[in-house]
């Protein structure tokens, strides 16, 4: 029963595995774009997975509230209704109604909390996100917990964590356990490494099918988000997948695989896409700058993605400035395809077990800064 990770490989402490889910294999370290509301913004399914994405996350909180988890399991799930064969991966709703401040209120079952669209009132329990999460037929279901705010005291760090930790111990049970399918715990504490460790060896009590870590990239600095990983990765199960949410840029990403971490979400890509950003092996650039104008080359000559292939940055210049839908689709397909050649990139290398080499030329790159102008 549940999911199968296999450990294939390490270069230190960076990890090349593969999961098998009921809906297919996703080779780790694994991006996972984010599919809010069934789909992932500005992109069809067939071009998302020409990027060499195998695994998209979709939205508990926001497939709850439209069009309902009821309605998309009456329509045969959540595969058939974005038509996504692949794995899926749903988050418990808890990060977006911990979000919504005045318009919820948290006690020990749960979170009663008014839409933010309608104002009509709903409730999420542990054994409800599981349940949607179930009705949503997601591959990998995220216990329901709640995302310790930043910045934040010691004590009430611990007491946030040790709610989540009652709360995965009630989703472990209300979890149905089907063969492919597989339920995932949440590290929390801050970054404080003792919650770190108790919430780590409490979720491993329990017994997950893998594990989060939870609560970073939300303000803290670089360092003290790698010192967390540092601190809390060696206290995590060596044959079990371990998912870094909401992170984050090129060099994060690297950052945390060296680290040991196998897989990533993070809406980065997409909504920079959607904001003339464009992510690239020489760093970051914005081609709504007026730099771009009369500029016949690609974003990068070497990426292989559409944007890149068939159009200047002088066309992607004109799409962004005249607000054309198809700027936004290009440079999302942009941004997709290059995390995923990263991804790639770190797959090969730990393989090989040139790591060390690898995340030196990347980070070469990355600081000569994008092409000069003509
Ligand atoms: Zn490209």
């Amino acid at each position: 029963m549940s999911l199968a990770f296999k450990l294939l490989g390490t270069d230190g402490l960076a990890r090349r595995g593969r999961i098998t889910t009921a809906h297919g294999t996703i080779e780790t370290p694994a991006f996972m774009p984010v599919g809010t509301a069934g789909t992932v913004k500005a992109m069809t399914p067939q071009s998302v997975a020409e990027t060499g994405t195998e695994i998209v996350l979709g939205n508990t909180f926001h497939l709850m509230l439209r069009p309902g988890a009821e309605r998309v399991a009456k329509l045969g799930g959540l595969h058939k209704f974005m038509n996504w064969p692949g794995p899926i991966i749903t988050d418990s709703g808890g990060f977006q109604v911990m979000s919504l401040a005045e318009l919820r209120k948290l006690d020990p079952d749960g979170v009663t909390f008014r839409s933010p669209s309608d104002g009509s009132t709903h409730r999420l329990t542990p054994e409800r996100s599981i349940e949607i999460q179930h009705l949503l037929d997601a591959d990998i279901t995220m216990s329901f917990d709640e995302c310790t705010t930043w910045p934040v005291e010691e004590p009430a760090a611990a007491s946030s964590m040790r709610l989540s930790m009652k709360w995965a111990e009630r989703g472990r049970r209300a979890f149905v356990e089907r063969q492919g399918y597989g339920l995932f715990g949440i590290v929390q504490g801050g970054v404080f490494p003792s919650l770190r460790e108790e919430s780590a060896k409490a979720l491993t009590a329990i017994g997950f099918d893998g594990y989060a870590v939870g609560g970073l990239a939300v303000g803290e600095d670089k360092e003290l988000m790698f010192a967390t990983l540092d601190t809390t990765l060696p206290q995590l199960p060596a044959d079990k997948p371990r998912y870094l949410m909401g992170v984050g840029r090129p060099a994060d990403l690297v950052g945390a695989v060296r680290r040991g971490i196998d897989m990533f979400d993070c809406v980065m890509p997409t909504r920079a896409g959607r904001t003339a950003q464009a992510f690239t092996r020489r760093g970051e650039l914005n081609l709504r700058n007026a730099r771009h104008r009369d500029d016949p080359r690609p974003i990068d000559e070497h990426c292989a993605c559409p944007a890149c292939r068939n159009h200047s940055r002088a066309y992607l210049h004109h799409l962004i400035r005249s607000e054309e839908i198809l700027g936004a689709m290009l440079l999302t397909w942009h941004n997709v395809h290059y995390y995923q050649d990263i991804m790639r990139g770190l797959r090969g290398a730990i393989e090989a077990g040139s790591l060390g080499h690898w995340i030196a030329a990347f980070e070469a790159e990355q600081e000569r800064g994008d092409i000069p102008s003509l």
